[in-house]
């Protein structure tokens, strides 16, 4: 393979070597590198969870070239304004690329899509269960409470208004599907993990995917189901599929690593939302993902201080970092189903045609962009705190052993693994005029 400009200019066999760096990568996978749909820089708002330097550190170790940003930083992304300084800000500390997502809220209206997707959106989010507070700006998971400040959660009426826009634009619709009547229904105390399992029931995920992809499906609209986290979740996302919703599917490394049975293992750093389930939940869910209809994982990092998450089950904030290990996982997964290979399916090819990326990244192709990822097949990773690039050093993949190792990572030609410069670029969607 040749590089020159930060671009892939040859892929063939038995180039002879120009004048120029020539790295020699015998023995080892070259990969693209990782697209992360989906993680929280905390950035701005609550940088002493993570900031956009932290993050993407973490993210260039692990063979992660190009972050997406959710929409629930302080204050929210749910404007063109919000959306222009956040990325001013990540562009003056990112050391991998990022894109950015824009929030629905229950009022957003059909110009403020307008103008996010002009300003750069990779598409849109909406968190069915969660309210905004107006003094705050922030997304806030608050049920039944009752008070001036919140505005209510975007609803399925949000979604049925807003869907006909949202396609004509050609971005993706995400929700965060959990249904927050049935969340309602079974909150309580969090005393055991069986208590959050208990709280936040799978039927809370298939009643959401269900609901969601009905009213999206008249208009068109590209549906994409964050975080897909139960075996009945994903029944509901292919039945809704089979009746012509147009939908993509996420799930993360910890719902297909992890279950309920770690808790006792891993503690508090694994409490997030919606929950690592069971076992049959676990199944079904790399099932998915071998028979090809999950196409995408990301991880939903999200990252608390270790001392936030040593409280107790109750206390401890929901989730965990992840984005440094999203490579090694699914290269460990896709070698578990027979084919390591299949890895950059996941965790690039999906990922960029989701994010209207696929022209400049996502592949090892001439004239795409040289972010590149090299992986040693013979040298076993296991996750340690002291691995961890991320403010929170404890999470939920601690203890995790890979079979690959993260050799050297380049965005656009040029190392970002260790890197301390801001090399990284807003990834805007190429399908938007
Ligand atoms: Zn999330």
């Amino acid at each position: 393979m040749q590089v020159a400009g930060g671009a892939i200019t040859r892929v063939e066999q038995g180039l002879q070597a120009t004048p120029g760096k020539v790295i020699d990568a015998s023995g080892m996978y070259v990969l693209p590198g990782a697209i992360d749909v989906h993680v929280h820089s905390r950035d701005p708002g609550f940088p002493e969870k993570e900031d956009f330097a932290s993050l993407t550190e973490a993210a260039a170790a692990g063979g992660v070239t190009v972050v997406l940003d959710m929409p629930n930083t302080v204050p929210a992304v749910d404007g063109a304004g919000v959306l222009e300084s956040k990325a001013a800000l990540a562009r003056s500390m990112a050391r991998v690329d990022f894109g950015l997502w824009g929030l629905i809220r229950s009022t957003t209206t059909s110009n403020q899509l307008e103008d996010m997707a002009a300003a750069g959106a990779v598409g849109f989010k909406a968190y069915l269960a969660y309210s905004f507070s107006l003094s705050r700006k922030q997304v806030l998971y608050s049920p039944g409470v009752d008070d001036p400040d919140l505005e209510p959660p975007a609803d399925y009426g949000t979604l049925a208004r807003l869907a006909p826009a949202v396609a004509r634009l050609g971005l993706p619709l995400a929700v965060h599907a959990e249904d927050p009547a049935v969340l309602a229904a079974f909150g309580r105390p969090l005393a055991a993990y069986q208590d959050l399992l208990d709280s936040r029931p799978a039927e809370g995920e298939s009643v959401a995917v269900s609901a969601a992809a009905a009213v999206a499906r008249e208009s068109g609209a590209h549906l994409h189901i964050a975080h897909l986290s139960s075996a009945i979740g994903l029944q509901a996302a292919e039945d809704a599929r089979r009746a012509g919703t147009t939908l993509t599917l996420e799930t993360c490394p910890q719902f297909l690593l992890l279950t309920a049975d770690d808790y006792d293992r891993v503690g508090t750093a694994m409490k997030m939302l919606p929950p690592i389930r069971t076992a049959a939940d676990r199944d079904a869910l790399v099932d998915g993902l071998r028979r090809g209809v999950i196409g995408i994982v990301s991880t939903d990092h999200a990252p608390h201080t270790d001392e936030e998450k040593s409280r107790s089950l109750e206390e401890a904030p929901a989730g965990s970092p992840g984005v440094q290990t999203l490579y090694l996982s699914c290269l460990q997964l896709a070698k578990n189903l027979g084919d390591a290979w299949l890895a950059p399916r996941w965790v690039c090819e999906a990922p960029a045609r989701l994010a209207g990326l696929d022209r400049s990244k996502g592949a090892i192709a001439p004239g795409f962009d040289a972010d590149l990822v090299i992986v040693d097949p013979r040298r076993k990773t296991r996750v340690t705190p002291r691995l961890m690039k991320s403010r929170q050093r404890h999470g939920a993949m601690e203890g995790q052993e890979f079979d690959f190792a993260i050799e050297q990572v380049f965005l656009r030609g040029e190392r970002v693994d260790g890197a301390k410069k801001a090399r990284g670029r807003m990834a805007r969607p190429a399908r938007i005029a």
